[in-house]
Parts: structure tokens; sequence; C-alpha cells
């Protein structure tokens, strides 16, 4: 026993629920970093997974790992991202529900990983039969050409995702993969004509220069040096040496036969993504009238090549706007910078069609249609709470993203829990936790939200600046008790906030947002003669992105944030009818560096995720229940009156067995249908003693 607890004291313990000083944050983050110096980079809360990114390859993830979670209950093995998958999967093969793993935290924590090494334990682990193979393999090789296209080198990560994604796999009745399906959210599409210093484009760009064959490059009128490009150099640094662009340029082709794409597929694809490197380097020159104009047509002609459009269609377009008056279109020239302006708008929407295109392509390859009554486990790889020193609009919808996430948590966990217990009759103090409802109100409701507010800058006519959306937000829920804006002086030691800000209290914390580019960002312009050139091109690819049938019809497209809203809620709904289990990612340190535990950047990330909550509620609760016939078959052989048949109702045998094993009446509760368990250790024990 005594040297139960000094291993227990070198290592900490694998379940924060086991910890003595349970409430304290000092002891929670103590646990963390006892565990992480001994590389034990999973610990749980009850049956929600925390890991910390090793930044290292700790050799957790072979074959025979896999092998030993396979089939183990939860609690029988240390915890291990394959123990989450595995119970998903069981518990899907068992009660043919459907589930969901919803993985979180902040850029570089680990989530992308975790999602793959879930993928690839489903992939060796499941039951295959020789024609779905490929099926199998087509998840597996969705991913690099996904990453490809959708992750990017930034300050945090080296392949950061810049999207967030869910995946369903499918499931037949055997357990096999047969299929599966992606939904994306919000790719990063600024990152196409911006990078900031140390950081890159999307991954695709380097690949395709570094590695693309010569004849290739040839035919997209590349030169195979990135920093020739001005979309892909911003960042200064476009040669990486942490990324192998040539070797994952192979990966990404091959992964692309396996998806099957075809030759035309691909001369399309990468048509695109020349022209878009193409158009970053058009420069424009003012003439003497003062409009932007186009001094070496060198670029223009390649993009009109690669995309099936006329040159000097497309130059009017990038130069000039069309007006539409009482009878007739007036053409308008465009001054030096809304050239440029409309220049970069062009890339980012050709873009972002084409990531989607890529998705929906994609997904017809996954797609399954023989395998009907599947059953489906979620991988939920998405944006953590994100707080900076800047906060924009990116963050604004990210963190809703968290809040909403936050709210099935609640739904799913809290509120469900609490119904379960009174169902089963089971006494038991409720717990007090925040309803966080009431900033996602504050966001997204209809007329009086935020979302809709900024909706109403956006079409209002007349001058509408990102400042009228302030004072408007200031005018509409300036009195909402989780909205500020411009308060100088607030209560001590609460950052000043500045003009044209606006602070939210979110569920994890405050968090001070400039409105500067909301309104431009929600709108996401394109100009219309653009439009009409991207609709009109030969481009197989772009004429599925832009169909005609959006330039005839006159009603405006849901602005970025209403798209998100609504995309949000969709999300919502495919979770909110599956079992969930939770994986929170935590990153060690800034540096991207082994074995440094920095106790401030942990502490914050503890509370961003929302972990001493969720430890709370996990403590007050019971972290195991079963029904009585379950727990009576795995456990009688313990007791000799339940052994090795007990003829009672289950509930009176059950009752007679854990007498016998000595529970104390504070370790359990007898409800209606099941036996409700306070804490890990109890079933620990009772494991161990019934495997001697
Ligand atoms: P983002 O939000 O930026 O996409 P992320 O949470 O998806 O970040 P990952 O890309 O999964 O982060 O991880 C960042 C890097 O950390 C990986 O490229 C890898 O080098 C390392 N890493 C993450 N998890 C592990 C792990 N379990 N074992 C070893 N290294 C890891
Ligand atoms: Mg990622």
């Amino acid at each position: 026993m005594e040297g139960a607890l000094t291993a227990q004291d070198k290592v900490g313990v694998q379940d924060f629920v086991l910890l003595d000083a349970y409430t304290s944050e000092s002891a929670f983050l103590d646990n963390l970093r006892k565990r992480f110096s001994e590389n034990l980079i999973y610990t749980y809360i009850g049956t929600l997974l925390v890991s910390v990114n090793p930044y290292q390859e700790l050799g957790i993830y072979t074959l025979s790992q896999m092998e030993l979670y396979q089939g183990v209950s939860f609690f029988e093995l240390p915890p291990h991202v394959y123990a989450i998958a595995d119970n998903a999967y069981r518990m899907m093969c068992s009660e043919l529900n459907n589930h969901f793993i919803l993985i979180s935290g902040e850029s570089g924590a680990g989530k992308t990983e975790a999602s793959k090494k879930i993928l690839q334990y489903f992939a060796v682990t499941c039951p295959m039969t020789e024609s779905l193979q490929r099926a199998r393999d087509r998840l597996l090789f969705s991913n690099p050409v996904l990453e490809a296209f959708g992750n990017a080198k930034t300050l945090r990560n080296d392949n950061s995702s810049r999207f967030g994604k869910y995946m369903d796999i499918q499931f037949d009745f055997k357990g096999i993969p047969v299929g599966g399906h992606i939904i994306s959210y919000l790719i990063e599409k600024s990152r196409v004509v911006y990078q900031n210093q140390g950081e890159r484009n999307f991954h695709i760009f380097y690949q395709l220069l570094e590695g693309g064959e010569e004849e290739l490059l040839a035919y997209l009128g590349l030169e195979r040096d990135p920093q020739l490009y001005k979309y892909l150099s911003q960042g200064r640094c476009a040669k990486e040496p942490c990324v192998n662009d040539k070797n994952d340029w192979k990966t990404v082709s091959n992964a692309f036969s396996v998806i099957d794409f075809t030759k035309d597929d691909l001369e399309n694809l990468f048509g695109i993504i020349a022209s878009v490197l193409h158009l970053g380097n058009i420069c424009f020159e003012e003439n003497q009238q003062g409009c932007a104009s186009v001094p070496d047509t060198h670029e223009i002609k390649w993009i009109a090549k690669l995309l099936g459009v006329h040159p000097w269609v497309l130059l009017e377009a990038l130069t000039h706007r069309k007006i539409e008056a009482k009878t007739e279109e007036v053409i308008c020239p465009l001054t030096l910078e809304l050239s440029a302006c409309a220049r970069d708008a062009m890339a980012k929407a050709v873009y972002g069609r084409t990531f989607t295109w890529l998705v929906n392509k994609i997904n017809s390859s996954l797609v399954n249609k023989d395998f009907t009554g599947k059953t489906v486990i979620g991988l939920l790889d998405i944006y953590g709470f994100e707080v900076f020193d800047k906060n924009g609009f990116e963050q604004f919808c990210i963190n809703y993203c968290n809040e909403k996430l936050q709210q099935l948590l609640i739904e799913r966990t809290l509120k469900a829990e609490q119904a379960e217990y009174e169902m089963e009759g089971i006494e038991w103090e409720p717990i007090q936790y925040f309803n966080n409802k009431i900033i996602c109100d504050l966001v997204e409701e209809r007329h009086k939200g935020i979302i809709s507010i900024l909706d109403e800058e956006c079409i209002r006519p007349g001058p509408a600046t990102d400042l009228s959306f302030l004072e408007r937000l200031e005018e509409k829920v300036g009195k909402h008790a989780h909205f500020e804006t411009r308060k100088l002086a607030g209560p001590k030691g609460r950052k000043k906030i500045g003009w044209m800000e606006f602070r939210l209290f979110h569920y994890a914390g405050e968090v001070t947002y400039c409105t500067r580019g909301f309104l431009e960002k929600n709108n996401d312009l394109l100009y219309r003669h653009l439009k009409e050139v991207l609709c009109r091109s030969k481009n197989r690819i772009l004429k599925e992105c832009f169909l005609v049938a959006e330039l005839e019809n006159r009603r405006r497209a849901p602005t970025v944030g209403t798209q998100f809203k609504n995309s949000l809620s969709s999300l919502l709904e495919i979770l909110i009818s599956k079992e969930p289990s939770y994986i929170r990612c935590i990153k060690p340190n800034e540096r991207k560096e082994p074995s440094k535990f920095d106790n401030f950047l942990i502490r914050h990330q503890v509370k961003y995720l929302g972990l001493m909550e969720h430890l709370r509620v996990r403590r007050a609760g019971f972290a195991y229940r079963r029904k009585y016939e379950y727990f009576l078959q795995r456990y009688k052989s313990l007791c000799p009156d339940t052994w090795p048949h007990w003829r009672g109702p289950p509930a009176e045998g059950v009752e007679r067995l854990i007498k016998y094993i000595g529970y104390k009446p504070e370790e359990y509760k007898l409800g209606r249908t099941k036996i409700f368990i306070r804490f890990p250790r109890t079933l620990f024990a009772t494991e161990d003693a019934f495997e001697f």
C-alpha cells in the first residue's frame, strides 16, 4: 500500500477525480506536471481525457499498444486516446447508437494529432473485409489532402489547421468502417493573400512549387522559387526547414490517387492554385486619371489561360466596377487601392470555394451507398477558445463556436446527468454551474444579437463603418450583463477598453474584440464584375463553384457571420443526438519543446478549457453507472450468493454483492434500474479483486 502511494506521489493520479485536494487548481496543475515529467501525457477526469502535447515521439502509438486497448474496459488500463476511441467503438457496437468525440484545445495543443491517432486506431483494429479496404484507405488518405489545402505554418504550430473539421466515420452492423463524411467550418481565407511575419500560406502552394514535376510547373507557368510569389513570401519564411514540402507533395499526390481524383480534376485544381499565385503577382499602377492600370499583363494572360477566361475581360474586371444605374450598367474605373482589394477578394473567393469543392469531392469518394442502417462515430477537431492581444472577427466567431460547444456539454453532461439522477430516484445535491445560454443568445438571437446587429449594419444604406457598428452595439446590447464597450474606468485590475473595442464575458473568461474589419469580413464581398468573369470560366471546378444562377439571383447571400451561425446550429443538431466523449488538449509551452511545462500557460488553458468546472461536476456526481443486470453479470463471481447464478431480481443481487465486497454507503447509490458509483477507485478495487 505504501509502495503504491509513493508511486502515486511520483507519477500523480491517472484520474483527477481521485485527487484529495480536488477543487484546488494548484493540485490539478501539480498532478498534470508530475505525470508530464514522467511522459504520462494522458489523464482522465472521469471519462473526459486531458492530453498534454509531448512535442516528441513517445512510442505509445504502436501496434501492440493498439492491441492492448482493444476491447478492454475504460478504467483497466492507463489513460490513452485509444481507450476513448475503443470505448466509443464498443458502445456503438453493443448499443447500436451513434457517438462523437469532441477534441478541443488551443492551436498547437495536439487536436489534429489526436484525431489522426483515433482514425488510425479504427483503421487498424476494426474488422475488415477485402472489399472494404479501399473504403478504409480513402478515409485515411483524405487527411493529407485536406491538410495540404487547409493547414499552414503559423507562429503557434508548424501544421496548424486553418479550418474546423467534423468527420463522421460510418460503420456497418459488423463494426467495419465502410465510409465517411466531412464537414468543414470557416476556412481562414485571408491567409491566401496575407501572412504575418514568420507564417506561411497554405501548404499546398509550397508543395506544388517544391515537389511538382517540371512539365506541370511549365504548364502552369510557375517558377520553382516560392519567394518569387507575393502571396507566399510576406511572412518571410517561404523556405521553411521544419516542413518538408517535397516529401509532402509525394504523399499528397499519392493520396489524390487513392481518393479517386482524375488527371482532369488535378489539372483543373492546380490550374486554380497556380492562378492564385499569378493573381498575387499582378501589380497595379496609377494612370494619369488616377485610376488603376496593369502595365505588365504577363500574369493576366496566364490566369486567363488556366481559368479559361478572356484576358481583357479579366483585366477590365480587376480595374473597373459595374454600377447599376436606373436603366443601364455604368462601368467605373477603380483606384489603385480598390483594384488591389478586388484582386485579393478574387483570390480569397476562388481559394475558399475551391476548398469547399475539395471537401465535397472527397465526400463523394467516401460515400458508401451500399450500406444502410449504419452507425457513426463523429470526430470533431475544432479551434479552441482564442484570446490574443488583439482579437478580431475571426476570434469572435471561434469563441462563439466554443460557447455553443459548451452549451452542448451543459446539455449533455450537466443537465442530462441531473435529469438521470432524478429519473432514477437518486438523492443528490444539485450543483451550481454557469449556464452560458445567456451569452449564446447575446451573440446569436434573431434581431437582437450581435450577429444580427452586424448584419443590419452591413446592409444599412449610407456610410456604415466599424465605428457605427460599435455604436449600434452600445445602443442595443450595451446594458447586457455580459457585454461592455468603452468603459474607460473599469473595475480594479480590469484592462481598459480602447476606442473601437467591445468586451464579451465568455464562460471561459473575458475577451476584448476590436471591431476594425468586422463589416468587411462579415460582408466578404466580391465585385459583381469579377463574379461574372468567374461564373463564365471554362475551368470545370470553378464552373461548379461559381454558378451562373448566382448572378441571376439578386438576393444578397447570407453574411459570413450568419452562415457560420447556421452551420454551427446544424453541427449542434448533428451532435446532440449522439453519445459524447471529450478530449481536451493542452499545449505545454510556446516553444514547441519537449519536457517543458510552462505553469503559467497551462494554468491559463485549464481555466479556458473549463476543466476545474468539469471536475467539480464529476466529483459531485457519480463516475460510473451501470444497469443492475450488466453489473451483476460482470462481478457476480465475487460473491458466493450470486455465483454462479442469481435467480432473484438483479437489483437485489447487486445489493448482496456489494455488501459482500464491502462497498461503503458513501461510495454508491442504488437507483431504480442502475447502480451509481461515486469514485472510479471503488470500481478499480472491484476490478482488481475480480482479477485475482
Ligand atoms: P491547430 O489548432 O493549430 O490545428 P492542433 O491542436 O491541431 O493545432 P497539432 O497539429 O495536432 O495541433 O499538433 C501540433 C504538433 O505537436 C504536431 O505537429 C506534433 O509535432 C506535435 N504533437 C501533437 N500531439 C502529439 C503527440 N501525441 N505525440 C507527439 N507529438 C505531438
Ligand atoms: Mg489542427
